[in-house]
C-alpha cells in the first residue's frame, strides 16, 4: 500500500515475510515502481551478552542476510542500515558492511536520546563515517521536534563541507579581548535572521577588532566588533566601519548580496 501511495523508499524486514511468494510480490511491486527497499538490523535484535565487537559483527551479518533475501527475490535496489544506540558499535558494524558489500548505506545512531545527547552521539557516529566516505543517507534520531532532525542533518553535511544549504556562522567563543558585552546575544540574533537565507554563505561575527578579521577570514563576510565601531570585512579584507546598532542588518544585507 505504501508503494502505491507514492513513497520514495520503504523499510522492510525481509526475514519477517516467511511466504516466499509474498516476498517476491513485494519485491516485484517495488521494482516496477522504482522504489528502493531499506533492510537492516538494529541493536534490539542482538544478544546483550555479546561483546561490542561481537554485536557489531552480528549486526552486520544480520543486515547482509536481509539483503540476500531480497536478492534471492530478484530485487537489487537495496539500501542497508545497521543501527545501534551505542555509537562505537554502530560505526564498527557499518564499517564491516561497507568493507564487504557495495550497497548504499543509511547511517544513524538509533534511540540517541534528547536533543543535546543525540546531537553529540549522532554527529560523532555519522560524522566519523561520512569523513571516511562511508554512507549515502543519514538520519538523526532525536526525542523532540522532528524538524530538528532535519536541521541537524543539514548542519552536519554543511559542517563537513559535503552539502551546503543555508548560512553557516563563524563566531568566536569570546575571550578577555572581547570588546562588546552582548556578543552572544548578537550571535543569537544573527542566527535567527540568517534562517531566512537558503543560499550557502558563511557569515562571521567576531568579538574584537584586533583579531576578529584574521580569525574570521574563512567567512564570506563578517564583522569584527569594536566598542564604538566594528569593521566589516569581505573574505578577510576590511571594507568599512559599521556602527554597533547596524551590525546585524549590515551582515544580513551583505550576505544577501553575495
Ligand atoms: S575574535 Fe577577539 S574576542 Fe573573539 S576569541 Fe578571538 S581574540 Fe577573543
Amino acid at each position: 500500500a505504501s508503494i502505491e501511495a507514492g513513497v520514495d523508499k520503504i523499510r522492510l524486514n525481509a526475514s519477517n515475510i516467511k511466504d516466499q511468494a509474498m516476498l517476491r510480490e513485494v519485491a516485484r511491486t517495488a521494482k516496477s515502481a522504482s522504489v528502493p527497499i531499506r533492510v537492516g538490523a538494529n541493536l534490539g535484535s542482538m544478544n546483550p551478552d555479546l561483546t561490542r565487537s561481537e554485536r557489531a559483527q552480528a549486526l552486520a551479518e544480520e543486515a547482509l542476510r536481509e539483503a540476500r533475501l531480497l536478492e534471492e527475490a530478484d530485487f537489487h535496489d537495496i539500501v542497508v542500515s545497521v543501527k545501534s544506540s551505542d555509537v562505537r558499535e554502530m560505526v564498527e558494524a557499518v564499517r564491516i558492511v561497507a568493507g564487504c558489500s557495495d550497497y548504499p548505506l543509511h547511517l544513524g545512531v538509533t534511540e540517541a536520546g534528547p536533543l543535546r545527547q543525540s546531537l553529540v552521539k549522532s554527529s560523532a557516529g555519522i560524522g566519523s563515517l561520512l569523513l571516511d566516505g562511508i554512507g549515502d543517507t543519514i538520519r538523526y534520531s532525536i526525542s523532540g521536534d522532528p524538524a530538528l532532525e532535519v536541521d541537524a542533518a543539514w548542519m552536519l553535511l554543511a559542517g563537513l563541507d559535503l552539502r551546503r544549504h543555508g548560512a553557516q556562522i563563524v563566531s568566536c567563543p569570546t575571550c578577555g579581548r572581547c570588546e562588546v558585552p552582548d556578543i552572544l546575544s548578537l550571535v543569537a540574533q544573527l542566527e535567527e535572521r540568517l534562517g531566512e537565507i537558503v543560499k550557502p554563505v558563511t557569515v562571521a561575527l567576531m568579538g574584537c577588532v584586533v583579531n576578529g578579521v584574521g580569525e574570521g577570514k574563512a567567512a564570506d563576510v563578517g564583522i569584527a566588533c569594536g566598542r564604538d565601531q566594528g569593521v566589516l570585512f569581505v573574505r578577510g579584507e576590511p571594507v568599512r566601519n559599521i556602527e554597533p546598532s547596524a551590525f546585524i542588518d549590515t551582515l544580513i544585507a551583505e550576505a544577501n548580496k553575495l
